[in-house]
């Protein structure tokens, strides 16, 4: 069976399958036009490049929710195409290090202190981002998950000032470098096209805490007791 190749765009952070078929193809199409002075990338299964690619990235043809199809990304049926084409600096940003910080964790160098894994846990009852790019917003809705990012990103910030372990509260330190701070938050943004979507700043910060969830989870899990 051939290696599976992917192109991937990394400013834009998607991935797109190639695949010998009419509508994939047309996909691939849209994408050397979308992407082309982009920095993009050709990976096969086995590329070492993989690594970086995260839960942020979204994967044309995959299953999860709001990535689009091969139809929807070769046609303009993708409502969540013009949010989701925007850069994410925050996002970049946040994911670089959780690389890294997963790097440290798998090969062992973790100083973990007592408190880190019941912070985790505890961070993480209060995280669940994954609103998909095509989600249409009010006022109302985007107040609300502009609220929740603000708490999210202030408990962050009260975490890292308790007691923790060395590499822990370096990582929640460095991630709230990336993280912009709570007041700068914005509750609205300018919007233009038939349906709102959420502000771009919002869901790129959303998508940072999202990745930061998912490090907490590994982090919560490294420090499970030992049953
Ligand atoms: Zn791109």
């Amino acid at each position: 069976m051939p290696e599976s190749v992917s192109v991937v765009c990394h400013a834009c952070r998607i991935g797109l399958p190639l695949c010998d078929e009419p509508v994939a193809r047309a996909a691939w199409w849209r994408f050397l036009d979308e992407h082309a002075h982009h920095p993009v990338e050709m990976l096969w299964e086995h590329s070492a490049t993989w690594e970086v690619i995260d839960i942020d990235y979204i994967q044309v043809d995959s299953d999860i929710e709001g990535d689009p199809s091969f139809a929807e990304y070769a046609g303009d049926e993708w409502r969540g195409r013009p949010l989701a084409l925007l850069p994410r600096p925050v996002a970049g940003a946040v994911a670089g290090i959780t690389v890294r910080a997963q790097d440290v964790m798998d090969a062992g160098r973790w100083q973990a202190g007592p408190a880190d894994a019941a912070v985790a846990e505890r961070l993480l009852r209060t995280m669940d981002f994954a609103p998909p790019s095509d989600a249409v917003v009010d006022d109302a809705a985007v107040a609300a998950r502009s609220a929740v990012a603000r708490a999210a990103s202030e408990r962050l910030r009260r975490a890292a000032a308790e007691p923790l372990g060395e590499s822990f509260g370096a990582l929640l330190s460095d991630l709230l470098v990336a993280l912009p701070p709570v007041a700068d938050l914005p509750l609205d943004e300018p919007h233009t096209g038939s349906v709102r979507l959420a502000p771009p700043r919002l869901w790129d910060v959303e998508r940072a805490l999202r990745l930061i969830q998912h490090l907490l989870v590994g982090v919560s899990l490294r420090h499970a007791p030992a049953s």
